[in-house]
């Protein structure tokens, strides 16, 4: 990496236009608190080495649960305004400067990696960068009356969003100037980098990157998520039977007078459930994950397999719909063990046991799975992903 890159999201805002128990950057979009998407676009970005929250001194217990398992720094507290937010964050990173510092609303939680990767690229030919989309709606100024008094040219305005990309220290100075000349009113980082008199360049945007303020744009956005980017995985498998006194299905152990050959425990259910959901991601097999030549696997538990190709898709911010099994057999019966197993599945992958799907049917003595050779498993996994990846 060519220069350090800090990432600044920026969360101490009180978001009272949205209304409900909490602030809005820690109400739920697409499964998860928004402004768990947002810092996990940047802890996840190849390019971006620290990750600084700035959160209100209030919001510590809701902070702490939105951000577990990310690899972030301490959030540090924010001031009354935005502006005084970023400056927080901006005085915690001085001790350690980064060449460049991205400043992100964490109410914008539908960035995409490929905007950071442009936000950098763009900076680095000068000292400040800010993503916008171009206007497509006609845009009037009025005057206090609400009298038309100007038509301004589309064609010479943006809509900025963030990340806003900034050399560090240059924001840093243009921050501690305005506050120490008691200017607190600007709504963006460039604008206060304008007053400044440091030269801003405009970059792509994204339509899809929102800013969520209203409950109607929390609605929005999440009837845009259900249809957004929904895929069907499938995975099949199957072992054969060989000397043992159980066989691993589903997650559970079932007494039986033979067991299954493999190299892990050999859970046919979990593996073709395991390869379903990695089909959905377009994300290869369970055999290139976990390779049958690396002993790590040896005698595995099948389990871990199924929650790796779960953990697989949360990252990506997305959420496993549906999970739906067949298991072809002759024995042992599956029926006694249905309800254990569906729970069983539920639990590793992380879903409501409705929505684990599981059925078994022979093959009427057809075949190997009809000869009582080996046992096949069929499955198919929903996923949903947050947005159609750039
Ligand atoms: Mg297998």
């Amino acid at each position: 990496m060519a220069s350090s890159v800090a990432a600044i999201v920026v969360a101490a805002g009180r978001g009272v236009r949205v209304g409900g128990e909490f602030p809005k950057q820690y109400k739920e979009v697409a499964g998860e608190p928004a402004i768990r998407h947002s810092l996990r676009l940047f802890a996840l970005h190849p390019s971006v080495g620290v990750v600084q929250p700035v959160i209100h001194p209030d919001d510590r217990a809701l902070f702490a649960q939105a951000a577990q398992g990310l690899e972030l720094l301490g959030p540090v507290h924010g001031g009354a305004t935005r502006q005084a937010s970023v400056r927080a964050g901006l005085e915690a990173l001085a001790p350690n400067p980064p060449e460049i510092v991205l400043v992100h609303d964490a109410a914008r939680p539908f960035a995409s990696a490929a905007l950071v990767s442009r936000a950098i690229a763009a900076v680095a030919g000068g000292p400040a960068a800010v993503p916008g989309v171009p206007v497509s709606d006609t845009v009037k100024a009025v005057d206090a009356s609400g009298q038309v008094t100007e038509t301004l040219d589309r064609m010479r305005l943006r809509i900025i969003q963030t990340p806003q990309a900034f050399a560090f220290p240059t924001l840093l100075d243009a921050h501690r100037r305005a506050a120490s000349e008691g200017l607190a009113g600007f709504t963006d980082d460039a604008a206060l980098a304008e007053w400044a008199g440091v030269k801003v360049a405009v970059f792509e945007g994204e339509r899809g990157n929102v800013k969520l303020t209203t409950p109607e744009d929390f609605a929005r956005a999440e009837s845009t998520m259900t249809g957004a980017d929904l895929r069907t995985g499938t995975g099949f498998d199957v072992h054969a039977f060989g000397a043992g006194d159980h066989v691993m299905l589903g997650g559970v152990r079932i007494a039986h007078a033979r067991g299954l050959v493999g190299h892990s425990d050999a859970d046919v259910a979990l593996h073709a459930l395991t390869d379903a959901i990695l089909g959905a991601l377009a994300d290869d097999d369970i055999g290139v994950h976990f390779p049958p030549s690396d002993p790590t696997w040896r005698n595995a538990p099948s389990d871990r397999f199924l929650a790796f190709a779960a953990e697989r898709v949360r990252r990506r911010g997305g959420r496993i719909n549906h999970l739906d099994l067949t298991i072809v057999c002759e024995e042992p019966r599956i029926g006694p063990h249905r309800e254990a197993m569906r729970a069983r599945i539920a639990e590793i992958a992380g879903l409501p046991v409705d929505r684990v799907g599981l059925k078994a049917t022979t093959s009427e003595k057809l075949g190997f799975t009809g000869r009582g050779e080996g046992i096949a498993a069929l499955a198919t996994a929903t996923v949903r992903l947050p947005w159609p990846s750039a």
